[in-house]
């Protein structure tokens, strides 16, 4: 079994949440990786990338929401957030998941929702990104995004280099000038679905980087990875490509060394800023990215667990 499915077991395992969500020892860590609970801890983090000349994606934390109510109440948290960063000037637009307005029990709600967001993005000339989520949402989710594509030209999605049908995918949304972030993917999938071997990951994502590089409307290369950072500006560079056309993005909190390098490089940067009180999710995430996380959560909750016994 993979590092990141037997490590998705463990997060889902409730006696790890209660340790993770309560434990003040897990707080460093999630700082890490979270602006803070509140829309001040995110705008406040939104501008101090700003200062460091590095634009942001906000995230307000969430998925799976499961009623009408929870929904509208996400939808109006991002109308209010599209108003905050158009009148204090912010560099940033916004980040959402589907499932977080509504896709898992109302696909027609859902997509009522994402466009009252985009539309009220438009009037300030902001962009709103539609995160990919599992690979059992991913056909809802470009349908969704094709659906809204025809009305809003500022809106983007999502591609995972893991998943086998991305290519198709990939060459469908240049097709309809689609603007694409590209990532590897972060949930944890079956062989029949994604690439099990990260080097075959990591392949896909060279050439499907090398691709949008190329053909595609001002793409963004999302990833840490400084091998494939260093192709991508190479890539640009023998192709003409000036750094104007697209950008790289990373996750707040990672590799922070590599984002001001970026930065002082002269290539446009944003960074994924999530902030909310449902942090858990992501953060496990994070960590089933990095066995060296994992060590440390685990570690700390025998270490507590030993502690109260
Ligand atoms: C802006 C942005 C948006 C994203 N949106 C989505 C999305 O919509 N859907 C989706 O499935 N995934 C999304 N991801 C996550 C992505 O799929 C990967 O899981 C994540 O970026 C790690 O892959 P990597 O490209 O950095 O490569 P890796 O090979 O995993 O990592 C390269 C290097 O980066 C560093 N690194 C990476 N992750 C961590 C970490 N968690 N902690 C510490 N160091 C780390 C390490 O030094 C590592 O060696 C997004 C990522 C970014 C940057």
């Amino acid at each position: 079994m993979a590092y990141k499915e037997i490590f998705a077991r463990i997060a889902g395992n409730t006696f790890v949440h209660e340790r993770v969500t309560t434990g003040r020892i897990f707080r460093p860590l999630v700082e890490r990786f979270v602006a803070g609970e509140t829309i001040e801890h995110g705008l406040s983090a939104v501008e101090s990338l700003n200062n460091k000349g590095m634009a942001a994606s906000l995230d307000f934390l969430g998925e799976e929401v499961h009623d009408e109510d929870a929904a509208a109440s996400v939808r109006e948290e991002y109308l209010f957030l599209l108003d905050v960063i158009n009148k204090r000037g912010l560099a940033a637009n916004i980040s959402l998941k589907s499932t977080q307005l509504g896709l898992g029990f109302n696909p027609d709600l859902c997509r009522e929702n994402i466009a009252t967001i985009v539309e009220r993005a438009r009037d300030y000339g902001n962009f709103v990104r539609i995160d990919m989520e599992g690979s059992g949402y991913t056909s809802d989710i470009l349908s969704l995004f094709y659906d809204l594509h025809n009305d809003y030209d500022n809106l983007g999605v999502v591609m995972q280099a893991y998943l086998y049908r991305t290519g198709d995918d990939t060459r469908e949304l240049v097709e309809q000038q689609a603007r694409i972030r590209l990532c590897k993917g972060a949930y944890s999938e079956p062989s029949i679905v994604a690439f099990p071997k990260k080097k075959k990951v990591d392949e896909n994502y060279r050439h499907l980087m090398e691709y949008l590089l190329e053909y595609a409307n001002y793409p963004a290369i999302a990833t840490h990875d400084e091998a494939l950072i260093s192709h991508g500006q190479e890539f640009a560079a023998e192709h003409g490509i000036t750094p104007d056309k697209f950008e790289f993005q990373m996750l707040y909190g990672v590799r922070r060394d590599i984002q001001e390098q970026i930065v002082e490089n002269g290539y446009n940067l944003r960074i994924y800023v999530p902030y909310g009180k449902e942090w858990y999710p992501y953060l496990m995430r994070r960590i089933g990215e990095r066995p060296a996380n994992a060590f440390f959560i685990l570690k700390n909750i025998m270490r507590e667990s030993l502690h109260r016994e």
